[in-house]
């Protein structure tokens, strides 16, 4: 009888060894894959550090994106597509230049670079109540480059401006998250939902690309010749 007890103590205490073995094991396993996967992410973020940042990125607001804010658009008219086409001109100017470029739709991994901006236009409830805009995260760096741009846009869009950072959308915009850059600007450049608006603007979406990109030449301290903009 005693012999039979001893021996079905020793197979419980077995039987829950062999049980405890394989979870630590398991719970090894986790811990190490989790230790390897956090090495792995500060390496990564180590490389984004000491990787120079690039001269220029170029956003195109809403590019891509099928659910969530993807954008102003009345019957005709998506601002995707007019982002698309601004960002894109502007990019190709600056390569003219020679200057290093990055163009990022509306979603886009870790970034650095020295100048990001990013393309929009505005749409509104009542049509013809907004216009151009900028916004731009606090820092002077940027504040400074959101002023240069009026200054060169002013005297070209003949409509109503709003005060900088008039929306949380500018003042909060999603890829000040993503894209570091020293100078960020999001540029409102009119309203997609005014037709006084954009009978002005779609003959000048090249011509408006082009300033753009002097624009941001100009902030990068370079020399280029001031494109053409008709009125
Ligand atoms: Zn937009």
């Amino acid at each position: 009888m005693f012999y039979y007890m001893y021996n079905t103590m020793i197979s419980i205490r077995c039987q829950t060894t062999y049980a405890i073995i394989p979870a630590m094991k398991l719970k090894n396993r986790a811990a190490a894959l989790f230790g390897i996967g956090i090495v792995l992410f500060m390496g990564y973020v180590l490389y984004l550090s000491l990787k120079p940042p690039i001269d220029v990125v170029i956003q195109a607001g809403h590019e891509g994106r099928v659910r969530g804010n993807t954008g102003s658009e009345t019957a005709t008219l998506r601002e995707e597509l007019w982002n698309i086409q601004v960002a894109n001109t502007a990019a190709k100017q600056l390569e003219a230049w020679g200057i290093e470029v990055k163009r990022v739709p509306a979603d886009t991994s870790l970034i650095r670079a020295k100048v990001a901006v990013a393309i929009h236009f505005d749409g509104a409830k009542v049509p013809c109540l907004s216009g151009a805009s900028v916004g731009y995260p606090d820092n002077n760096a940027s504040y400074t480059f959101a002023q240069h741009w009026k200054v060169l846009y002013k005297p070209y869009f003949p409509f109503k401006w709003h005060e900088d950072n008039f929306t949380d959308n500018l003042k909060h915009y999603y890829g000040f998250n993503w894209i570091k850059a020293k100078k960020f600007v999001v540029l409102e450049l009119g309203e997609l939902t005014c037709p006084k608006q954009t009978a002005w603007l779609q003959p000048r979406l090249e011509a408006l690309g082009k300033l753009v990109a002097y624009a941001i030449a100009v902030e990068l301290g370079k020399e280029v010749p001031k494109p053409k903009f008709t009125l």
